[in-house]
C-alpha cells in the first residue's frame, strides 16, 4: 500500500504520517525532511536550496523528483511509502503517477489535511520553539501556507477525478485524527 498525505504548513502531516508509519508498518518519505537533512550536512544540494526553503518557495520539481525516484526504485519499499509533502503541484502529480508506472506500484489512497489558517499559525508558532524550523518564523508560515494553497488546487482535483482522495478535519485532536485515518485506511483495503 502506497499512500499520500498533504495539507498546508502546520496540519500535522509529519504527525499523523508517524502514526501511519507504526499502525500500518509504512515507510515515510518526507521530502521536507530530507530537504533540511542536505541543509543540516552542507551538501552541495543543501547550499543550493538552502536560501528557497528558508523563504517559503518550493524547491524545483526536477531537485524533489530526483529524491523520491530513489525510494520508489528501492525493491526494499516497494508499495510501503507514506508520500509527506508531496505531490505540491501538478507537474509533481503527474511526476508521482509516472514514477509509479515505471515502477510498477500504485497509489491506494490520498489523504488531505484540512486546517484554516488561524490554526496553522498557532501550531507554527508551539512548533517553532519546539523544532526550531528557521521557516517557522510567522511570515514565513504565512508565505507557506500562500504557496500551499496556490499550488494544490489542480492536485485535490486531479485526485478527486481519480477517485483516490479522502478528506480529514485537520482541526481535531492528534488522536481523533489519526483514528479517521486508520478508519479510512482500512475501509480503503476493502
Ligand atoms: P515541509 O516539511 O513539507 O513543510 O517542507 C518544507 C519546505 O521544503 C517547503 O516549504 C519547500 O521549500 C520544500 N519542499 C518540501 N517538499 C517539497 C516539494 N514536494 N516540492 C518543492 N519543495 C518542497
Amino acid at each position: 500500500m502506497n499512500i499520500v498525505i498533504f495539507g498546508p504548513p502546520g496540519a500535522g502531516k509529519g504527525t499523523q504520517s508517524n502514526l501511519i508509519v507504526k499502525n500500518f508498518n509504512l515507510y515515510q518519505l518526507s521530502t521536507g525532511e530530507l530537504l533540511r537533512k542536505e541543509i543540516k550536512n552542507d551538501t552541495k544540494l543543501g547550499k543550493e536550496i538552502s536560501s528557497i526553503i528558508n523563504n517559503g518557495s518550493l524547491v524545483s520539481n526536477k531537485v524533489v523528483g530526483d529524491l523520491i525516484e530513489q525510494y520508489l526504485s528501492n525493491k526494499s519499499y516497494k508499495n510501503r511509502l507514506i508520500f509527506d509533502g508531496y505531490p505540491r503541484n501538478l507537474i509533481q502529480a503527474k511526476n508521482l503517477d509516472y514514477l509509479l508506472k515505471k515502477y510498477d506500484q500504485n497509489i491506494n489512497i490520498v489523504l488531505k489535511l484540512s486546517v484554516s489558517l488561524d490554526t496553522i499559525k498557532k501550531r507554527i508558532s508551539e512548533r517553532k520553539d519546539l523544532e526550531k524550523r528557521v521557516d517557522d518564523s510567522r511570515e514565513i508560515a504565512i508565505k507557506r501556507f500562500e504557496t500551499y494553497e496556490n499550488n494544490i488546487k489542480p492536485v485535490i482535483d486531479f485526485y478527486e477525478n481519480s477517485n483516490l482522495l479522502k478528506v480529514v478535519n485537520g482541526e481535531a485532536s492528534i488522536s481523533e485524527i489519526s483514528s479517521e485515518i486508520s478508519r479510512l485506511i482500512e475501509s480503503n483495503k476493502g
